[in-house]
């Protein structure tokens, strides 16, 4: 079973309401994608289940196993998922769905993809409600609990979320509801007041340091930058470690220099192609590193051009500062930390990075010069 990294507070609360035996009937657990939420609901059920738990599930008897193989009688995963195609036989779709969510419970961090076969977005439908109710009627006979984990819950249709609403009004005995959100804003007030509301915190960037060391195995100073960029997000750290890092680097640095060279048209054409491709993700990737070269920028001209996290850039960095004295790098990294906010708040993508572009060109005459004093 895949470990729970971080959330000690949650851990903490859910151990002393089980060992009080005074768990909720229902839980919701919310917060950013990739710290754990749905892993931490995996390792509940798993302890619940479990025959020797201690404290939590041992990950390797039966009962640990079937959870793990989606084959526990008492344990249902309802996850978001795309319609099928009308030409796709049943069978077919089953086997696909059943496949990558076989690889969410090895790796809960990691998001789903359906792709290529099932293209429709992905969204909880009655269907799968109606299904999860039915198997709550049934006495499996062979546990005393019963585990239900409604992932990604704000992906409910209107139908399936009324028809879920019902079951939480009359939750039935020895039966546990866990729903995770990314989005809790978009859940019903009504299903929400209904569950035990419990935020998950970010992972402390050692212990992100210290999963891509062991399962990406990256080398300690890689490792250590994605770390920082991650945010606390285990799924962003991932994420950040598959792509091309070199090639995102690049367009960073290559972004800064239009800016400061005021090459309106380059920036124009950067804008519009990453409107078209709609990577809001690889976007604030680059604009990320390009706050990361702004601060090395800053460190490089106070003379501590051997601390900058692109130290093999550092020739590129110093002709930068020696191009642009009077660069403010400060306020670039709040402009460029303002600009990832806008892109969150899904405002239109080439305008916040033309807007961006000026902005940074206009730091290069309002900075004082350090460069060259302290070296
Ligand atoms: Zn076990």
């Amino acid at each position: 079973m895949t470990a729970v990294y971080g959330q000690d507070r949650v851990k903490q609360i859910l151990d002393r309401s089980i060992r009080r035996n005074r768990h909720a009937h229902a839980y919701l657990f919310h917060g950013q994608a990739g710290l754990g939420k749905d892993t931490m609901a995996v390792a509940l059920a798993m302890r619940l289940l479990c025959r020797q738990p201690d404290p939590w599930a041992c990950g390797s008897c039966s009962e640990c196993r079937r959870v793990m193989a989606l084959e526990h009688p008492s344990f249902t995963l309802v996850h978001p998922v795309p319609s099928r195609p009308q030409s796709m036989k049943i069978g077919q779709y089953d086997e696909i769905i059943r496949g990558r969510l076989l690889s969410r419970m090895q790796n809960p961090y990691l998001p789903v993809d359906f792709h290529p076969e099932l293209t429709t977005p992905p969204a909880i439908g009655i269907d799968q409600v109606r299904d999860m109710k039915k198997s709550v009627m049934l006495k499996t006979g062979e546990s005393e609990h019963r585990v239900f984990i409604v992932s990604r819950a704000e992906q409910m249709s209107l139908a399936a979320a009324n028809s879920l609403l019902k079951l939480l009004e009359e939750p039935p005995p020895r039966t546990l509801l866990v729903l995770t959100s990314n989005a809790p804003g978009l859940i019903l007030d009504t299903i929400k007041s209904r569950c035990q509301n419990i935020r998950f915190d970010r992972i402390p960037r050692d212990i992100i340091a210290g999963v891509l060391q062991s399962e990406r195995s990256l080398d300690s100073e890689k490792a250590g930058f994605f770390s920082r960029m991650a945010g606390g997000s285990l799924q962003r750290a991932f994420e950040l470690a598959g792509e091309d890092f070199s090639v995102i680097r690049d367009q960073a640095l290559a972004f800064f220099r239009q800016s400061l060279d005021s090459d309106a048209a380059a920036v124009l054409d950067y804008a519009a192609e990453a409107g078209r491709a709609k990577n809001r993700q690889q976007v604030i990737t680059m604009l990320q590193l390009l706050r990361v070269i702004l601060r090395d920028l800053l460190q490089t001209g106070l003379g501590f051009g051997d601390k900058a996290t692109n130290s093999d850039r550092s020739e590129l960095l110093t002709s930068l500062l020696v191009s642009y004295p009077r660069l403010d790098a400060e306020t670039g990294i709040t402009l460029v930390s303002e600009a990832i906010d806008y892109i969150g708040k899904n405002v239109y993508l080439p305008l916040v990075l033309t807007t961006l572009s000026n902005r940074l060109g206009q730091c290069k005459e309002t900075g004082t010069v350090v460069y060259g004093k302290n070296t």
